[in-house]
C-alpha cells in the first residue's frame, strides 16, 4: 500500500537531502542484481525474489544471499559503489555517507584492504563521472558483530589509514543476536583515539545491558534505536545523540509495527535530533525522497519542517565544521529553486 501521496512525494524529491544511514550491499539497483546474477549462473529459483517488488522479510533475506554471491571480485565492487552514489545523486542527495564491512574473501582474493580499496576506487569514479558532481561522499567502515577484537582492530587500522581518501569513521552493524559488546569496545576505543566518528546499530532487539553500555560509550550517532524500556529512553534523551531512523527497513524487518506507532513520533515530538535514512534502499524497495513523503504522511509534517529536519542532518555528519558551513550554503542555494515550486 502507498504510504504517501504523489504531491507529496515530489516536493521530497525535489528537497535537497543528507543521507547518513546507508549499507553498499544493500542499496544496489536491482537490474544490476540482475545482470551479475545471471552471468554466475545462478538458479532461476533463487533469482525470482528481484523481480519482486514491496518484499518481505525471508524475501529481503534472499536478496542478501544473492547479493553476496555476485560481490566477490574488486571490479564488481568499484561498479557498485560507483552506482549506488550515482543513484543517490539523481534522488537529491547532497551528501552521502555510505557504509559497508571490509571483508576478507581468500578464495575470491580478496583482503578488507583491497576491498576497501576497491569501494574508494568507486567513490571515485562517481564523482569524476557527470552524474555524481552534485554529490559530496565519504566512507564509514563497519565492524560485524560476527567478528572478534582482532578482526574489529583491523578494520578500525585500516579506517584510520585511510582517513584522508574519505573514510571519516567506524559503524557497528550485523545480526543484533550475534557478539558480545565487549569484544569491540577495545577497537571502537582505538577509533575515537584515531580521529574517527563512532555510530551503532543499537537495540534493534530488546537487550538492555548492551544498550546502556553503547549509550555510556557516547557514539557520534546511534541507528535504530527500537527496542528500549523507559530507563534506557529517559538515559538516551539525556545524552542528545542523534539516531538514525530508518521507517521502511523498521516496518519490513518487522521491528516496528506500523508507520504511525514507529518511534520517530515521540523521538521527534521531544525535539531529541532525528535522521532519516534507508538503510538498504535497494532490498526495501526504498529512496530518501519516500522516507521523506512516508514520515510526512504518518506524522503529518509540513514541507517546512521536513526541509527543517534535512537541513538539520547536516550537523549530525562526519564532516569538519567548515564542510558542514559549505553543505548549508548549498542548502540555501537549493531552498530558493524549492521555493520557486512548493510553498515552504
Ligand atoms: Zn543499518
Amino acid at each position: 500500500m502507498q504510504q504517501y501521496g504523489e504531491e507529496q512525494l515530489k516536493f521530497c524529491q525535489a528537497l535537497p537531502k543528507v543521507e547518513l544511514h546507508a549499507h553498499l550491499n544493500g542499496s544496489l539497483r536491482d537490474t544490476t542484481i540482475r545482470e551479475l546474477a545471471l552471468k554466475r549462473n545462478l538458479d532461476p529459483a533463487l533469482t525470482k525474489v528481484i523481480e519482486m517488488g514491496d518484499r518481505t522479510l525471508s524475501e529481503c533475506f534472499k536478496l542478501f544471499d544473492i547479493i553476496h554471491r555476485i560481490t566477490t571480485d574488486h571490479d564488481t565492487i568499484t561498479r557498485i559503489t560507483c552506482e549506488v552514489i550515482e543513484d543517490f545523486a539523481a534522488d537529491n542527495v547532497h551528501y552521502l555517507e555510505l557504509r559497508t564491512t571490509p571483508k576478507t574473501r581468500s578464495e575470491h582474493g580478496m583482503t578488507k584492504r583491497s576491498y576497501t580499496e576497491a569501494v574508494l576506487k568507486g567513490m571515485q569514479e562517481a564523482q569524476q563521472g557527470s552524474r555524481g558532481q552534485n554529490i559530496t561522499v565519504r566512507l564509514l567502515l563497519s565492524i560485524d558483530r560476527r567478528e572478534d577484537t582482532a578482526a574489529a582492530l583491523e578494520t578500525v587500522q585500516l579506517a584510520a589509514e585511510l582517513h584522508s581518501r574519505g573514510i571519516v569513521g567506524i559503524d557497528l552493524s550485523g545480526n543484533p543476536t550475534v557478539g558480545k559488546w565487549s569484544a569491540w569496545e577495545p577497537a571502537l576505543q582505538e577509533a575515537r583515539r584515531q580521529g574517527l566518528k563512532v555510530t551503532l546499530h543499537a537495540a534493534e532487539v530488546y537487550n538492555p545491558e548492551e544498550t546502556a553500555a553503547m549509550l555510556h560509550f557516547r557514539p557520534e550517532r546511534l541507528g535504530h534505536m527500537c527496542c528500549l524500556d523507559e530507563r534506557l529512553e529517559v538515559l538516551h534523551y539525556n545524552t542528545g545523540i542523534p539516531v538514525e531512523l530508518c521507517l521502511s527497513s523498521n516496518i519490513i524487518t518487522e521491528s516496528v509495527a506500523s508507520y504511525p506507532e514507529h518511534h520517530f513520533h515521540p523521538f521527534y515530538s521531544a525535539g531529541h535530533p532525528v535522521i532519516l535514512c534507508t538503510d538498504d534502499s535497494g532490498v526495501f524497495c526504498t529512496s530518501l525522497s519516500k522516507e521523506f513523503a512516508i514520515a510526512a504522511h504518518a506524522f503529518q509534517l509540513s514541507n517546512s519542517q521536513l526541509w527543517q529536519l534535512s537541513e538539520a542532518a547536516i550537523d549530525h555528519t562526519f564532516l569538519k565544521e567548515e564542510e558542514k558551513e559549505q553543505l548549508r550554503k548549498k542548502f540555501q542555494i537549493a531552498r530558493a529553486t524549492l521555493e520557486g515550486c512548493f510553498p515552504l
